[in-house]
């Protein structure tokens, strides 16, 4: 076996359905009397019944939760946690709302306590990101990890189609990479390889009725299980890539992931074709980027960057900006090589 080093992050995952009923138990767990709810502000009535939930330990609700985390919308809540004294953040939504959460936690270290309604999978890890004049810029810091996470499938039954398709993949695109990652261990590749089949399988029927709570299940805990891997090991090419795209061009964050991901796995394809073997087996194919691409076509996710609204123009300036400062990569990360990956991925090439 390959030497590894492994360090195992801290935290407290309560799962099942109905499992937001244990609200009030975990609260007490981590000692809050005063908590602040979060949430968007299409997720207020979630946020405002957790608050009821919570009685007499809740201390205000903040529905003002959006994309990307801006740094005025970070200092509101952190000036809102101090106004009513909060003790804790229970945080309910997906990877924006959480985010708040670790926005504030970054400077007060306030406890989170995250409710995820997605499947981003950002309540696994101590990445935080915070969007200040018009860049987004991300780290990592133990403080932001939530200290306790309750898994409900019952709250994902309400979550579009779409986007439980889209924050699926990008789940999945954590899972992926964390298997050829640097720092790849065999504890987060046996997660890995779980939560794709999980989150494949169980997304399969939540398409075709997406009421499914055993499908609902079955993706949440497949999120779960990536945004640990997520949140564990290094990521590589393919977040570079999603990284340059949504930022620059401002692309759709899950989307992006969904169209990117085959082309990112056939580039790695010979470099790390063992780990690789993993993520084909988990998707019962023998070709881990084919069968990511078939997955998204039969999953109705967006296949093309032309269709997210990327420029052809610029793909030249992409494959530029992905080439200088890459993050470590199974292959060289190699100019033109990328901007051929970038062209297959304009038009929804399907992986050769
Ligand atoms: P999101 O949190 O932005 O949610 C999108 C929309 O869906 C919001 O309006 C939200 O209120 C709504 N929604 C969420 N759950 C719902 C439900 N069950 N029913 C109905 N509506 C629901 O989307 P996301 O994909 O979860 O998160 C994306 C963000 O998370 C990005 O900014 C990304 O960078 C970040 N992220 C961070 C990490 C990390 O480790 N830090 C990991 C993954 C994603």
């Amino acid at each position: 076996m390959k030497a590894f080093a492994y360090t195992q992050l801290p935290g407290r995952v309560v799962f099942g359905e109905g499992a937001l009923a244990e609200l009030p138990r975990e609260i007490e767990r981590l000692g809050a009397q005063r908590a602040l709810v979060l949430s968007t502000p299409e997720q207020a009535a979630q946020g405002h019944d957790v608050a009821t939930r919570l009685g007499s330990r809740c201390a205000g609700v903040f529905a003002r939760a959006v994309m990307h985390v801006p740094i005025e919308v970070a200092r509101a809540a952190r000036a809102e946690a101090q106004r009513v004294g909060a003790d804790c953040a229970v945080a309910i939504g997906g990877g924006s709302t959480t985010g708040l959460g670790k926005a504030i936690a970054l400077e007060s270290a306030l406890p989170i306590l995250a409710i995820p309604t997605t499947y981003a999978g950002s309540e696994m890890t101590p990445i935080y990101g915070i969007t200040e004049g018009g860049a987004k810029k991300t780290g990592r810091d133990a403080r932001v990890l939530p200290k306790a996470v309750i898994y409900d499938p019952t709250l994902t039954l309400g979550l579009p189609v779409r986007l439980s398709v889209t924050s699926g993949m990008n789940a999945i695109a954590h899972a992926v990479e964390g298997l050829y990652a640097q720092d790849a261990n065999p504890i987060m590749s046996m997660l890995a390889e779980e939560g794709i089949h999980s989150l494949a399988h169980g997304l399969e029927y939540v398409v075709k009725n997406p009421g499914d709570l055993h499908a609902r299940g079955e993706c949440l805990y497949g999120a779960w299980l990536c945004g640990a891997v997520l949140g564990a090991v290094g990521m590589a090419l393919h977040h570079k890539l999603c990284h340059t795209l949504g930022g620059t061009w401002n692309l759709p964050h899950a989307e992006t992931h969904a169209v990117v991901l085959p082309h990112a796995v056939a580039y790695n394809r010979d470099a790390a074709a063992e780990p690789l073997k993993r993520a084909a087996r988990a998707l019962h194919a023998r070709d881990a980027a084919q069968a990511l691409y078939d997955l998204a076509r039969k999953l109705g996710a967006p296949v093309a960057l032309k269709d997210l609204g990327m420029p052809e123009a610029d793909l030249d300036r992409a494959a530029d900006l992905a080439v200088a400062s890459p993050y470590w990569n199974p292959r060289p990360v190699e100019r033109d090589a990328i901007r051929k990956l970038l062209d297959d991925a304009y038009h929804g090439r399907r992986p050769a």
